[in-house]
């Protein structure tokens, strides 16, 4: 069986890339492979993050890697939070208050047009590939739902009433920004023997 790092720690991500990579390919996590290092997102782009983390996995241990990035981008907003959706109130991972700063800085706008956007970097046998997965939608002028997580709640997928944080974990997975960025890997994957 082939072996893939995954340049993560989050168990939830790595879970789901394994369930649609199906048993031809395992899947390491940064723990797996003794990696106890904090990769830094310096980058300026989903692209350069992504690869950052790749690069950083195939230059120290030679191994198959891939790693992601993720934001969400709003268009009022000149496409921000974009590359700082994590971080964007200040405190890295503070849900609560990233989504309060984009209610606030969308008060009274009536574009609320935004897309979540997944950029997966993958070094396959030394070459690198990049993936992408964007679903576009809408934000809402106040929270609905409780699952998911970080901007879930506020963020209504196009052809949808609901928000993310209204769906099932599964029919999320289905037309998400990173189910969709995953399923391009795996396609890839599919070709390689
Ligand atoms: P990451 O690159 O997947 O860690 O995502 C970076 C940040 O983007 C997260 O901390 C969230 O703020 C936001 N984000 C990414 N994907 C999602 C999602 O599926 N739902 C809600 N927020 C997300």
């Amino acid at each position: 069986m082939q072996q893939l790092v995954f340049a993560t720690n989050n168990a939830h991500k790595l879970e789901e890339v394994q369930a649609k990579a199906g048993d031809k390919i395992k899947l390491l996590s940064l723990n797996d492979i003794n990696c106890c290092d904090d990769i830094e997102e310096t980058g300026l782009t989903f692209n350069e993050n992504a690869s950052i983390k790749s690069r950083y996995i195939f230059e120290r241990y030679h191994l198959n890697c891939f790693g992601d990035d993720s934001g969400l981008e709003i268009d009022a907003l000149n496409n921000e939070p974009g590359i700082y959706s994590a971080r964007y109130a200040g405190i890295h991972g503070n849900h609560e208050a990233n989504m309060d700063k984009v209610l606030e800085k969308l008060a009274g706008n009536d574009n609320r047009r935004a897309r979540f956007r997944t950029v997966i970097s993958l070094i396959w046998n030394g070459e690198e590939y990049f993936f992408e997965g964007v679903v576009p939608g809408s934000i809402r002028t106040q929270r609905s739902g409780s699952a998911g997580f970080g901007y879930d709640p506020i963020f209504q997928p196009d052809g949808y009433d609901i928000t993310f944080a209204e769906m099932s974990m599964a029919e999320k997975n289905s037309i998400s920004h990173r189910g969709r960025a995953v399923d391009e890997l795996i396609a890839f994957l599919n070709t390689q023997n």
